[in-house]
């Protein structure tokens, strides 16, 4: 079926889970229990904003599954952020723990507000309230945010310091990614787009192609996407095409990042690059690349426009950037897609340490990070490329496979209460 409209994303996460469901055969009581969420806690409070008026703001929290493992995932600030769409992204998070085997169930958050419109008192005190009213159901035993989309270390250690606040003592373990100095990770700001670098160089090898002969065309400079270029650049890919929400700069000779980061401090913006030619976004994901990461949000890869990608290799840095039509398309145009709850679990994967390194009062060193995430994220890319050959399956059927069979194993070893 044509897709007319961008679906929803819930919608996306139950048909890829039936169809993982499917080739499992798995019970119709486990397809219940997994095809929904568990606890769905929607807030609305209100905000003291810098004029002295009150604004209310809607917000969730929202936990998938905890079989294998306290909730864990992220906090999103944006003015799309939908009930729906925070369940999608808690249940993606059941399956990207599973896949890199981290004893973590699934969980999200997020708050429908434009952060770039608040002060940094307002932000403070919208996420004060906001972690306020979640705290009933988030803890370091019970459901650990992290941060997400327009969310950051200072926003985690604010919500931290509330937590801590309201429990009588330091509780660090409540979140991650927080401030190095609150006993933050080394390594976990850049996590997640070293995470997909690591897979991105395993698909590459797989490939026969050499990093140095690679060109890297990255949608979404945030957290995630800038951190995706500068580990590939790290190992002599070129990064050719680059995008944040205002649109995207291209130059097939190369991009200087020190010169890209230097104006994103000074402006917030790629607008404005030296030496690089502007183009829409469309524009950028049709060009001609060796990898394309997608790493903004849900739904930039559609049937509308799969069938102009000219990636060998998809990397999915953000969570659900391809819709099932656009799967369907990539897959028979032979594009190597390596999915979402595999490519971008570095940064759960860090968090994870982050946890431990919190619960034990323990700092590890960067470079004991970095080779840790390196082995989860190397061994699992290559447990879901067998799956999927096992299956002859592509590689996103191959991680729900994996990943829904193992929370399966943990709810039949746990039985279900009473
Ligand atoms: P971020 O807020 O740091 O960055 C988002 C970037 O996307 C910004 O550069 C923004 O300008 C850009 N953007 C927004 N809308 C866009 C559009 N329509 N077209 C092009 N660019 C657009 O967020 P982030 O933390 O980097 O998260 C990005 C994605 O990665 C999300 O899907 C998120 O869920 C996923 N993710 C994040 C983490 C993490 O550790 N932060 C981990 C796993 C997955």
């Amino acid at each position: 079926m044509l897709e007319t409209m961008k679906p929803n994303p819930f919608q996306v996460a139950q048909q890829q889970f039936n169809q993982a469901a499917d080739l499992l055969h798995l019970a119709d009581g486990y397809r219940q229990m997994l095809g929904d969420c568990d606890r769905e806690l929607t807030v609305r409070f209100p905000v003291t904003m810098d004029d002295g008026g009150i604004k209310v703001f809607t917000g969730y929290r929202v936990q998938h599954d905890t079989s294998r493992g306290p909730a864990k995932g992220g906090i999103r600030f944006h003015h799309e952020v939908t009930l729906d769409e925070v369940k999608a992204l808690a249940m993606w998070m059941t399956w990207k723990c599973a896949v890199v085997g981290i004893p973590f169930g699934g969980a999200k958050g997020g708050v429908i507000c434009t952060p770039n419109e608040f002060s940094a008192r307002e932000l403070e005190r919208l996420t004060r309230r906001f972690a306020s009213e979640i705290s009933i159901i988030i803890g370091p035993q019970k459901d650990i945010p992290a941060p997400d989309v327009n969310t950051n270390a200072q926003i985690m250690g604010w919500l931290m310091d509330t937590i801590s606040m309201q429990t009588g003592y330091s509780v660090p373990a409540t979140v991650t990614g927080k401030p190095l100095s609150l006993g933050g990770s080394e390594g976990r700001s850049e996590a997640t787009g070293r995470g997909v670098m690591f897979v991105t160089m395993e698909a590459l090898r797989h490939l026969g192609i050499a990093p140095e002969g690679a060109t890297v065309v990255v949608q979404g400079f945030g957290n995630v996407g800038s951190n995706a270029a500068k580990c590939l650049a790290e190992m002599g890919c070129r990064i050719v095409g680059l995008s944040d929400m205002y649109g995207g700069i291209h130059n097939s000779n190369g991009i200087d990042l020190a010169q890209v980061n230097a104006h994103m401090a000074e402006t917030r913006s790629l607008q404005g690059v030296p030496d690089v030619e502007r183009l829409t976004n469309d524009e950028l994901l049709a060009l001609p690349c060796t990898v394309l990461v997608p790493a903004a949000l849900e739904n930039q890869l559609t049937g509308m426009n799969a069938g102009n990608v000219r990636a060998r290799i998809v990397a999915e840095g953000a969570n659900g950037p391809t819709t099932p039509e656009a799967d369907r398309i990539l897959r028979e145009k032979g594009v190597f897609l390596i999915p979402d709850i595999l490519a971008n679990a570095g940064g759960v994967t860090v968090s994870y340490f982050e946890w431990v390194q919190g619960l034990q009062s323990f700092l590890w060193k960067e470079a004991e990070v970095n080779a840790k995430l390196r082995e989860v994220m190397v061994r699992s890319f290559h447990e879901v490329m067998a799956k999927a050959t096992d299956l002859r399956t592509d590689l996103r059927m191959g991680a729900y496979v994996l990943a829904v069979a193992k929370v399966v194993q943990a709810v039949e070893a746990r039985g279900i209460y009473p």
